[in-house]
């Protein structure tokens, strides 16, 4: 007898690929084999599968069973083949017709009871399937919105076995909603207006959030860095259509269900604690997205920098100069984005108090200098932006609480700023300040006013070549946010105390 055939989509990283996934009948002792480099996770399909075919009544041949996945070389992860598998199987059973499983790409996962779940990654596996021109699908009834993102696609819901087999002889399913329909996810994004006080601290990170520049908070324990920090993503502008479906792919693919496009920056804080995997992405075989790439558009957090092992710091090199991470692996190699603003964190020594007047600190001098130093020099090297913090004396906390000013108000003017940016950049292709590159700094763009007061920096050993395009593409920022075309010898001064983390 010849295999049924049914199809689905393998993913390595964000991109996918088709598998053809075959079942064969034979004669002679019942036993299931699944062929076709499989994972853990899909090797015990087939007895999901075996599972979910009985409890519908369905039943599973007692006659040999041959799956194969191929191409074989390929590697192959998750539970999603769990449905191709049983479709192709019902083709061989003759409970539908071959034809009806040509040109459709099937994914979900079964539970035993014959019940379809939601699998992750499936917004890129469609995206997938699509690329290689299959436009018919069959997707869990739950996933329907989801599936709806990819635009161009005949989409079907099934939520169990004998719907599976019932939209496959010709019925109908569930069909997905129009996107425009569907419910926008209340977005709710921390307030600055919550920050009392810290107004130098917060200009800072408007400044971060205007030009994408990567800045570091130093400050005892309760200063407000986490506040500030997880209070970025709300003055940000809106992703772009492209970065949005990016981003929903990416936390697709970590296993987040997908309602509606995320529109908005996402934001990652990864624990000191985190692995190298966790923070970059990797794992066995094919390699799940670490923080880095959750971060992707929007903002990564590092709270109590020193304290990241040297490894996990060094791992971040490679995503803050390309913007993406490459994971290798002897079957395949992964490509996930990584382009994140980096804000970092950190007490002034290891017990958080020596800065604070008054606070009982016992750590030594020569340890409290190493604490800083701690984060190696080529992260640091890319940080824009210093911040020094303090506490806020009581009497100052309520006037200080009234006056604080809103997320709404300063989005504004981050998303004038970068108005401003795009369309100085739009000729050589650059979006915002933080990535222009310093040949076009300093030979194509004007000059800002008053640029000897960085002659003299770099004069006194006080600044170095890239700490001066550093000063510049601040500067640029200042002038954007204060809508001048030029920055001017105050924003060059501004920018230069910015950088070495002096008070303004
Ligand atoms: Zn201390």
């Amino acid at each position: 007898m010849n295999p049924a055939r049914a199809w689905s989509v393998a993913l390595i990283g964000l991109v996918g690929a088709m598998v053809e996934v075959e079942v064969h009948i034979g004669c002679g002792l019942p036993k299931t084999i699944l062929v076709g480099l499989p994972d853990a996770a899909l090797s015990e399909s087939k007895e999901r599968c075996k599972a979910a075919m009985a409890a519908v009544k369905l039943g599973w041949p007692s006659d040999p069973v041959t799956i194969n996945l191929s191409p074989a070389m390929l590697p192959k992860a998750g539970s999603h083949y769990d449905l191709s598998i049983v479709a192709a199987m019902g083709a061989a059973k003759e409970l539908c017709g071959n034809e009806a499983l040509a040109e459709r790409v099937i994914l979900g996962e079964l539970s035993l009871d014959g019940r379809v779940r939601p699998v992750r990654g499936l917004l890129p596996a469609l995206l997938g399937a699509q690329q290689h021109g299959f436009n018919n699908v069959i997707v869990p009834a739950a996933q329907l919105r989801e599936a709806a993102l990819v635009e161009g696609l005949s989409i079907t819901g099934v939520s169990d076995l004998p719907e599976l087999f019932d939209v496959l002889r010709g019925g109908a399913g569930s069909s997905a909603p129009a996107v425009d329909e569907g419910v926008s996810v209340p977005v709710t994004e921390l307030d600055m207006a919550d920050v009392a006080g810290q107004r130098e601290a917060k200009w800072a990170i408007e400044v971060a959030a205007a030009g994408r520049h990567h800045i570091y908070l130093h400050g005892p324990p309760g200063v407000g860095k986490t506040l500030l920090a997880e209070r970025i993503p709300g003055i940000l502008p809106d992703l772009d259509p492209g970065e949005a479906l990016a981003v929903s792919a990416i936390h697709s693919l970590a296993g987040r269900q997908i309602a509606a496009l995320i529109s908005r920056p996402p934001y990652a804080n990864p624990h000191h604690n985190a692995t190298v995997p966790a923070l970059v992405g990797g794992g066995s075989r094919i390699a799940s997205p670490g923080a880095v790439s959750l971060a992707h558009r929007g903002v990564l957090f590092l709270d109590e920098a020193p304290e990241f092992a040297p490894k996990a710091m060094e791992a971040l090199r490679v995503p803050l100069e390309s913007g993406q991470v490459v994971i290798a692996r002897a079957a395949a190699t992964a490509v996930y984005p990584a382009s994140f603003q980096l804000v970092m964190a950190a007490n002034p020594c290891p017990c958080g108090m020596s800065s604070t007047p008054g606070a009982d600190c016992q750590c030594p001098p020569r340890v409290i200098r190493r604490y800083a130093e701690r984060v190696s020099g080529p992260i640091l090297d890319r940080v824009d932006i210093h911040q020094h913090m303090r506490p806020l004396r009581a009497s100052f906390l309520r006037a200080a609480m009234k006056s604080a000013e809103g997320s709404r108000v300063i989005a504004e003017r981050v998303l004038a700023a970068r108005q401003r940016q795009s369309s100085r950049l739009k000729e050589y292709g650059l979006r915002t300040n933080a990535e222009v590159p310093g040949a076009i700094l300093r030979r194509e763009l004007p000059l800002p006013v008053g640029i000897e007061l960085v002659e003299e920096a770099v004069n006194r050993g006080q600044l170095s070549a890239r700490g001066v395009d550093k000063v510049l593409r601040l500067a640029w920022t200042i002038a954007d946010l204060a809508q001048a075309d030029l920055p001017s010898a105050e924003h060059l001064h501004t920018a230069l105390a910015m950088r070495r983390g002096e008070e303004l």
